[in-house]
């Protein structure tokens, strides 16, 4: 009868929350012991200026790669970590070889790095970025932190200061995935950004979508009119490239430039301003 099919239907529910609910439990404890456990390594993606093509950076994208699991999305794995409170150390992780990894590149090579709300938030976020640069020997300007907008409306008066302190430290901050926030327009001006990424949702079919190019040349308008460079997010396809360079687009980032991939396989580009020097098996 129906009383039991509900009754059924809710005992069914029951039992997968419960294994919703032990599966993140299971997530959190397991991401706690992530970083002694060496599953953790940071993915480069190529930033490039799209009218020479050149390498001006590299997106630190956070990979885990878990013995069972497998590779977890960080869609995935950031908001456990975010929820558990673990993305402060996780963070401090991926900072810290981000610019470790930065401080052996060419020096006109920048690093970004994604910075979450809870991490922006914590006690002493600008103290530990201080310290790991001082660490690292990284020149302050090479680093730019990523925020997206959930970031910033938290706790807007906190996160204004935080920001602050971070640009007086000589980092840069970019706003990520522009577009996709609230109230972006605002947070545009009450916020002292230095790069706009505009979100790859925007960019994608931009060539044959008119919706999609009419907000993304707007979006490079406002770019110019604050003197901010826009970096577009997500370029897959020739047409999304041709397109972004006649609108005067300045940077680049997505498949068609590069995939995010281990340092190494960038080795040509993270160097790419070094003097050639004869190693010393040639001489
Ligand atoms: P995001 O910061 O907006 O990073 C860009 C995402 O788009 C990356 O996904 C990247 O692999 C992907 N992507 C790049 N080019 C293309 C393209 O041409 N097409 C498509 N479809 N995707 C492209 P990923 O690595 O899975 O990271 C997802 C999100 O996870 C990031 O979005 C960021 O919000 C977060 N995340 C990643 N690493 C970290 C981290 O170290 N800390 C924090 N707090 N968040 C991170
Ligand atoms: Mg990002
Ligand atoms: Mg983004
Ligand atoms: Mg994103």
């Amino acid at each position: 009868c129906a009383k039991s099919d509900g009754r059924d239907t809710w005992r069914h529910f029951e039992k997968s929350m419960g294994q919703e609910v032990r599966s993140r439990r299971m997530m959190e404890h397991e991401l706690r012991y992530a970083i002694p456990r060496e599953e953790l390594s940071l993915a480069y993606q190529p930033q490039k200026k799209l009218d020479t093509g050149e390498t001006i950076g590299f997106e630190a994208l956070l990979r885990w790669s878990h013995p069972q699991r497998g590779n977890v999305s960080p869609a995935v794995f950031i908001p456990v970590a975010e929820e558990s409170g673990s993305i402060v150390t996780i963070g401090e992780w991926v900072l810290e070889r981000a610019c470790a990894d930065a401080a052996s590149w060419a020096d006109n090579i920048t690093v970004a790095v994604n910075v979450s709300a809870v991490q922006l938030h914590s006690p002493d976020f600008t103290r530990t970025v201080h310290e790991i640069l001082v660490r690292t020997g990284l020149a302050p300007h090479r680093l730019e932190i990523e925020i997206t907008e959930t970031a910033l409306v938290r706790d807007m008066n906190r996160a204004l200061t935080t920001l602050r302190q971070i640009k007086a430290l000589g980092v840069k901050v970019a706003m990520d995935d522009f577009g996709t926030g609230y109230s972006s327009l605002s947070n545009l001006r009450a916020f002292p950004f230095d790069k706009i990424k505009i979100d790859g949702s925007f960019i994608r079919s931009v060539d044959t979508n008119p919706q999609a190019a009419t907000i993304v040349k707007a979006v490079l308008g406002i770019g110019r009119g604050l003197g901010l460079p826009v970096l577009a997010e997500g370029v897959e396809t020739s047409a999304e490239l041709e397109f972004l360079s006649k609108e005067l687009c300045q940077i680049g980032q997505g498949y068609l430039l590069g995939r995010p991939g281990p340092i190494d396989r960038f080795a040509d580009q993270t160097a790419q301003n070094m003097p050639k020097v004869e190693t010393a098996s040639a001489a």
